[in-house]
């Protein structure tokens, strides 16, 4: 289901240096509303189910300016057909960070980040960003614990 237009989306898009234009935030509308990759077809037929009009070329214009200004990415499918998929920004991560050696590993953020949005609506507030910081002990820290532990 596609949502009204959100400020969110104006401050991506201008925050890559593009345009608030009504194509582009349809096309990020139906991306967002996505898990996994969709081909342009699927995007459009999406955008005419919705009825809020498309236009096959625009939608691959706009793909094309999307993907190069990295707010998009291509995958491709096994028989060769392009999949678009919003780019998780690292403001979608949340990083672990290892308190006994120091390394620090991406977590998908993506369903923290989804729990978070639902949180502040129903606050009444207007979310913009996201990271979260996680204190860990890592596998091979573990590990080598574990090694020390048997030893001793
Ligand atoms: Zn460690």
């Amino acid at each position: 289901m596609l949502t009204d237009i959100t400020t969110d989306n104006v401050t991506l898009l201008r925050g890559v240096g593009l345009k608030a234009t009504v194509p582009r935030l349809r096309v990020l509308e139906v991306l967002q509303s996505k898990s996994c990759g969709i081909d342009v077809h699927q995007i459009y037929l999406e955008l005419l189910e919705s009825d809020r009009g498309a236009n096959l070329s625009t939608v691959y214009a706009v793909l094309k300016q999307l993907t190069a200004c990295g707010l998009v990415d291509v995958h491709w499918s096994a028989n060769r057909k392009a999949l678009y998929v919003l780019r998780s920004t690292g403001n979608h991560a949340a990083i672990a960070t290892c308190v006994s050696c120091g390394q620090s590993m991406e977590l998908p953020g993506d369903e923290l980040e989804e729990y978070v949005r639902m949180l502040v609506a129903r606050q009444g507030g207007q979310f913009r960003a996201f990271s979260v910081d996680v204190q860990v002990v890592c596998a091979a820290c573990l590990q080598h614990a574990g090694a020390l532990g048997k030893s001793a």
